[in-house]
């Protein structure tokens, strides 16, 4: 029996499963079809895709700037080059700000970090119970399957779903609003503009990554990936499904209109809406654990909004199990 099984194989669980499987066997689970969660790589054909959520990660502590200086070392990920826009008036634009990204994709932290953990895809955790000092988890599949400790890393409106009768701490009882982001992926006819990025003032289109300048595949289209505002999406985020080809259409025009690029004909587009992208407000833990129970929780959303909050969320969460 595993000791630890961890849900989620986006940055914290990823790390958390790491640190844990130095001393402890772990076992992974996870939803989705592949490794990287709000950080995932859309493929389309061999190594062409987008980086549908995050971006690009850009180091705030001395800490994930050695861990990240380190995987660039170790040619995990790169710097993002090349010619990057700032159109916000709103926003004090840093000339320092360095923008890194994974060689193949935004998800290469994932795979990095789990590269010898016993990974299960497209398995989807629906209920927890504790009896006997263990805990059994029920997935889509039918199964239960039990371990000594668990790690939780979903999103907070989830984990409160699954764990509310296991958690008794005030951070479960704050109501935290996670903003919502709507991101379209187009692929359009190549034309003579090479910048690497757009960070827009309006109050739909927030963001434009040109994915071809990342210098990872080669395409006779100019692929690029369109990010809204948080106001926006929060506003459509609950039609989306419903609504895709007309949010994405509004999105698409702003994006022409924006970037003074030529509009052109769409080869190709494809919507995502991100329900729970990001929070902003940090709690005043940056992890819970429950030394007893062996339940455990770190995830972006205790720290900040960014990919660096999951990382150091589940360096806290491992520091503590290793008390
Ligand atoms: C559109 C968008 C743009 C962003 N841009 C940036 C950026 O440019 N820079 C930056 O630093 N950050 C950015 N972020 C934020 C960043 O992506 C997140 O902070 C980070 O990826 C969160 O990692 P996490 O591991 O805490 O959570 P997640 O990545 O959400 O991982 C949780 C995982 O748990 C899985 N899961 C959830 N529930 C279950 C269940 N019941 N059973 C099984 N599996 C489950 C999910 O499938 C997921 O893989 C962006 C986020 C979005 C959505």
């Amino acid at each position: 029996m595993s000791k630890f099984c961890v849900i989620g194989s986006g940055i914290s669980g990823a790390t958390i499963a790491n640190l844990l499987s130095k001393k402890h066997s772990v076992i992974l689970f996870d939803k989705a079809r592949g490794p990287g969660g709000r950080a995932s790589f859309k493929r389309i054909k061999g190594k062409t895709g987008f980086d549908h959520g995050t971006q690009y990660i850009s180091p705030k502590t001395k800490e994930f700037k050695r861990f990240t200086n380190n995987l660039i070392k170790k040619k995990v990920l790169k710097v993002w080059g090349g010619k990057h826009i700032f159109l916000n008036s709103k926003k004090k634009e840093d000339k320092k700000h360095i923008k890194i990204i994974g060689r193949s994709g935004n998800n290469d932290i994932s795979k990095y970090l789990l590269k010898k953990i016993n990974c299960n895809y497209q398995c989807e955790l629906k209920k927890i119970y504790f009896k006997n000092k263990l805990w059994h988890l029920l997935f889509n599949d039918g199964k239960l399957r039990s371990f000594q400790g668990i790690i939780l890393t979903c999103p907070f409106p989830q984990l409160k779903k699954l764990s509310k009768k296991f958690i008794k701490n005030s951070f479960l009882d704050k109501s935290i609003k996670m903003d919502a982001n709507i991101t379209t992926m187009i692929a359009i006819k190549k034309n003579n503009n090479s910048n690497s990025s757009y960070f827009f003032e309006d109050p739909v289109l927030g963001w434009a990554g040109n994915e071809n300048s990342k210098k990872r595949f080669k395409s006779k289209h100019d692929l690029w990936t369109l990010q809204s505002t948080f106001l926006w999406a929060n506003k459509k985020i609950n039609q989306n499904k419903k609504n895709k080809k007309e949010n994405s259409d509004i999105m698409i025009d702003k994006f022409f209109q924006l970037s003074n690029i030529k509009k052109t004909k769409i080869n190709y587009f494809l919507n995502h809406g991100w329900k729970y992208s990001s929070n902003s407000k940090p709690f005043r833990i940056k992890s819970y654990w429950d030394s007893k129970k062996k339940l455990g929780v770190c995830a972006d959303w205790f720290v900040g909004p960014r990919l660096e909050s999951g990382w150091i969320s589940a360096n806290d969460l491992f520091k503590k199990i290793s008390k």
